[in-house]
Order: C-alpha cells, then structure tokens, then sequence
C-alpha cells in the first residue's frame, strides 16, 4: 500500500520521465514511417502531399505534445489535489491504491502495462463508437477520407476524446503503481504501432496478425459501410483483443470507402474540429473554431511551458494550512520505502558540521526525504498552541504537561512509564526513528533530555525547528493531529535519580562550573519568573543565556561548533571541570545541555539540574 497523492504521483512520474523524451521520440517514429511509406507504399497511387495534411501536422503538434503539457498543468491544479483532500476528508488515505506493480522488476512492468493499458484502451475505444455522445467526439478521427490513410492521421483526434483517453488510463496506473518507465515504454510503443496501423504500408500478414494490429486489419476499422457505431478492429497494439471478443475482421481486399455515414456533416480541418460538437449547437461559424483552436494551441504552450505547478509537500491526508509558504521544487520520497531508505541519512548534516553526536540532530533538507516513512514519528513540542494552524505533516503534539508534572515541583519530568504511555499513543513502535521540533525554542531539547535521561530512549532534535522548516519552502499541515495506532515502543527506566538539589549539591561543592541558562535579567534578580520563589541565582553560578548558543534571532539553529566552544569558553566552561546547568525548570538548560555535548563535552562532565529554579528558590538555602 502506499499513501494517497494522486498530485504528486502525477508530478514525480513527469519529473522522472522527462518532459522531452516522448517528443523525441515521436519525432523518430515519425520520420521513420513516412520514410517507409515513401519507399514502400501499400498503395502507390495515394499521394504523400495530400489534403489536409497540414491540418494533420497541427494535429501531431498538439496532441502529441501540447495537449498532455494543457491537460498535466489543468490536472495538477485544479483537479488532482481536490480529489486528494476530497478523499482523504472521508479517511481514504491509505487504501486506494494497491502499490502492486512497484515491486516487480521493470521489465516485468513493462510488459504487463503494454499489455493491460492497451486492453484498457481496446475498452475505451469501443465504449468511444458505442455511447452516442463519445461517438460524437470520436468521429473527428473517422473523418479520414480515401487518399488521407496514412501514418499522421494517427493523431487526428479530438481534444476531448484525450481527455477521456488520460483519465481511463491514468488511474490504473495510479492504481497498481507502474514506475514511469513503463509508461513511457507504452507511450511510445503505442505511438509507434498506431502510427504503422494507419500507414500506407503492406503489413499485416502471416501469424503476427492474431498477435499485433496492422494496417491490413485497422483500415476495416474506418470502413464507411460499417457506418461507425457497428465498425471493428478496435485494437490499438494488439490484435489479439479482436480475435478473443469476436470483433476482428480481416478481409484480403481493402474496403470501398473510408469514412462514415453522415461524414460529410463534419468540419474539414483541425480548427474547424476542435470546436466540434459544439459548432452544431451555436451557429456554425468558422470563427468559432478558428478561436478555440488557436486558444488551446496558445493555452498549451502559456501552460504548459511556464505555469507548471511546483513540488506539494505531502499532507498525509491532513488539510494544507492556510498560509503555505512559497515553495520550491524539493524531493519528496516517492514511496513509503523510498522515505524509510532516507532515514538512514539522518544526522548526516550534523556530522558533516563537526557536532559530536550527529545521531541525535536531524536538518529540514534529511526531514523532507524521510516525510512518509512509516518508521518516522514526529512529535511537535511547541508551547504556544500553534499546532492547529500550522505544523509538519504526520506530526502528532505534546505539550509541556505531556512530559512534565506540575506538583509537587513545576516542571519536574515525569516516570518513565508515563513517557512510555505518552509515546505510544502518538504512534512511537519499537523501531520508529522519533523527531522532536519547536518553534526554534528550548522544548524540544527538554523533551530528548527527559526520554534520554529517564527512559534510555534515543529521540533527535530537528535543527532549527518549525521556522527553519518554513523558511526552507515546505508545507504545513492544519487542523488536529491525524488519528494513529497505537505504538509499541518500551523505555528502558534508567534509575538515574530526580536530580533534585540533594543529587546535585555533592558535584556542585567539588568545583563543578554552575552555567544558568536563563536570562541576564533572571540571573541578577532584576526580574522574578512568576513560577520562582524568589529572585536571583545560585550563589557562584555563570550566567549563558541559551539564546547565545543558537546562530540569530531568525534562524535557531545550533551555532557551529567552533561558535559555541567560544560562547561557552566565555561563561568558562573550558572543558577542565563538570559543568551543572539549570534555568527555571530545566527546559533552558536542556538547550545548554545538549550543545556542550554537541561541542564535545563527555556525557559523564554535563548534568542539568532537573528541578532547577523552580525547586532551589523554594529551598532554604543561601
Ligand atoms: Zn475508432
């Protein structure tokens, strides 16, 4: 199964093919058929400069390449993300697809979507002579008239009659999940054999004809005499659909007339069909066919060429915040097991940037790749309830409560069970890679500190938080956080004890470095925080403010690490003796904690004071 993102399958499988490689390769096929026809022709006295060939040329322009550039920017506008969040509003998120074909080996793909998209369209183009209203679009085709059969009539369909072509095709794939490449093969085998079926050409013969369509067979298809709705032949690369369902036939001679009954009711050329049957209805001026071919052509190519929608984060069947920033085209996995392989390159950043524990830090460019990945948790740690607006798709939240008690002390971390229990209902399994983010605060530090501390579990920090993930062009998700099962993730109690005053005191009288992380305004008791008892600090202490250890005020990221052995050198935490960190309740010092870690402090040399401010003013002590 993979996950619902019918806008952005459309767009990878685009992005993957090429936009030129079709065009290419349809000029080849091209070039080569009417090279054969003018060498070899079935019927010599057909004329290769006939009527309507121009009108023809325009033909192959536009549907073979300027139609799909119209319809693929239409889709991936305007159609393809409403059925996403229409769907997945009703909770069709993981079930519509059944992502069956990406598992085969691509050879195995190949064969099995010629096979299967051209009984799709052997269906479609009988339904197109059947239902009276396709037929009404269809018969711009069969306005080939004796003298024109040749390999460029191939594409003389009308605009709408694509339209209905693309979605019957478009959502088997969509469906099975066949690798770009695939499509491509058929794109071009199908052009290729639908160019030879209409040539001038003498093929058709010997045991091939029960297996591949031929010119032979698909001249009978345009027989006037069948008169259109009864005609047969309807296979476009194989034949052998004919032969099964009865509706192949294959006389020796060709038929009298090409055509059908009322043909001569029909507009003669490219303009004047494109606005066909519309023209019937309204008063059938040239103009009127003049402008709405003239308008797709330039609506095609404006489109097509320079309106191509960008990169959509994907939303996990959540709603797309209302403020989306600008985005940029970014990789997005393509498939839940492509995102999983991307985890393997969390911390890659970080450890190319010197900081001496990479695994526990992740970048926004690491998060993205990895976004879809069933093994991915993400927990969002803001404490400015801004969740519902706007957060990082798949994210579930935990508030400050979540890891926190409030009594007897504020602040203190909770037992490890509790963690246990809060992880589990947010999805976290024994083999989830777990990303805690804030809005560029100190939570997210507090929160890895508690499960590490606590419970032996290993989460990772996104660097820089929500704002980097904004300011780096991705997507927001809104509303509350998406339903999950329930994780089965154990923490591992460490015994390590509350680091109360009483654990602390013993290493902060052997000469440890006290470093406050509050600010200098708490520090000198100038200010009181409303949860303190009292003003001031611990008597010795230094005083860092945390903010000092993050790059600006617009981009929270940790300083490099040379930055920060400056900053921390200058509270005089040098390396040469422990460092005790502390704020009001920890959250602060976590930050604090964590970078001189990152810096290249022993695990053994850093404590931070869990109970902190909240606890030491309350104690009658100096
Ligand atoms: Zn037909």
């Amino acid at each position: 199964m993979r996950r619902l993102r019918l806008g952005q399958d459309a767009l990878e499988m685009r992005a993957l093919a090429g936009p030129w490689v079709y065009p290419i390769a349809l000029a080849i096929a091209s070039a080569a058929v009417a090279l054969a026809e003018a060498l070899a022709p079935a019927r010599p006295q057909q004329r290769q400069w006939r009527r309507h060939l121009a009108s023809d040329f325009v033909y192959l322009v536009f549907n073979g390449h300027l139609l799909g550039l119209l319809l693929y920017a239409l889709a991936m506008r305007w159609v393809l993300p409403p059925i996403d969040d229409a769907l997945a509003r009703h909770g069709v998120i993981d079930v519509v697809y059944r992502n069956v074909a990406a598992e085969w080996p691509l050879w195995v793909q190949i064969g099995v979507a010629l096979v299967l998209l051209d009984f799709a369209q052997w269906l479609i183009h009988n339904l197109l002579h059947r239902v009276p209203w396709l037929w009404e679009l269809h018969k711009t085709h069969h306005t080939v008239a004796d003298g024109e059969m040749d390999w460029i009539v191939s594409f003389r369909f009308h605009w709408l009659e694509l339209v209905v072509y693309r979605i019957g095709l478009y959502l088997p794939l969509a469906f099975f999940g066949f690798a770009p490449a695939a499509v491509l093969v058929h794109a071009v085998v199908g052009t290729v054999v639908g160019h030879l079926n209409h040539s001038n050409l003498a093929l058709g013969r010997g045991a091939w004809r029960y297996i591949f369509n031929s010119p032979r067979m698909h001249i009978w298809h345009h027989d006037a005499a069948a008169n259109g709705r009864t005609t047969v032949n309807f296979g476009i690369i194989f034949s052998t659909w004919d032969w099964l369902f009865g509706t192949a036939l294959l006389p020796d001679h060709p038929p009298v007339r090409l055509g059908f009954s009322d043909d001569a009711a029909m507009p003669g050329d490219f303009f004047g069909q494109q606005a066909w049957p519309l023209s019937r209805l309204v008063a059938p001026h040239a103009w009127l066919g003049s402008a709405l071919g003239a308008g797709l052509i330039v609506g095609a190519w404006l489109f097509g060429h320079h309106g191509s929608a960008p990169a959509r984060t994907p939303m996990f069947g959540e709603t797309a915040a209302q403020s989306q920033p600008a985005e940029d085209h970014y990789r997005y996995a393509r498939t839940p097991d492509a995102a999983t392989i991307a985890l393997a390159h969390f911390g890659d950043d970080a450890r190319a940037a010197g900081f001496a524990h990479p695994d526990e830090l992740v970048s926004v460019r690491e998060l993205a790749a990895a976004l879809g990945s069933p093994s991915l948790c993400i927990i969002d740690v803001r404490a400015n309830r801004g969740f519902d607006t706007g957060h990082i798709p798949s994210a579930q939240r935990m508030e400050r409560d979540g890891y926190s008690v409030s009594s007897p002390i504020a602040g203190l971390s909770r037992r490890a069970d509790e963690l246990e229990a809060a992880l589990r209902r947010r999805g976290v399994g024994s083999s989830s890679v777990l990303v805690l983010y804030g809005d560029g605060g100190p939570e997210p530090y507090r929160l890895f500190w508690t499960l590490r501390v606590v419970g032996g579990y290993h989460a990772r920090v996104l660097d820089g938080g929500l704002d980097a993930w904004k300011r780096a062009g991705h997507g927001l998700a809104a509303g509350p956080p998406r339903a999950v099962a329930f994780g089965d993730v154990t923490l591992t109690p460490t015994g390590t004890p509350a680091l109360l005053w009483a654990q602390i005191a013993p290493t902060a009288r052997t000469g440890a470095v006290l470093l406050d992380a509050r600010s200098d305004r708490e520090f000198s008791g100038s200010v009181q925080h409303p949860e303190a008892a009292r003003a001031g600090h611990i008597p010795g202490a230094r005083n860092l403010e945390w903010l000092a250890l993050l790059r600006g005020a617009d981009d929270s990221r940790l300083k490099p690490v040379a930055e920060l052995r400056v900053a921390l050198a200058g509270a005089g935490v040098d390396g040469s003796a422990p460092v005790i960190t502390y704020c009001q309740t920890g959250t602060r010092s976590s930050l604090a904690w964590f970078a001189m870690r990152q810096a290249g402090m022993p695990d053994d040399q850093v404590i931070n004071y869990n109970g902190s401010w909240s606890e030491y003013s309350r104690l009658d002590q100096p």
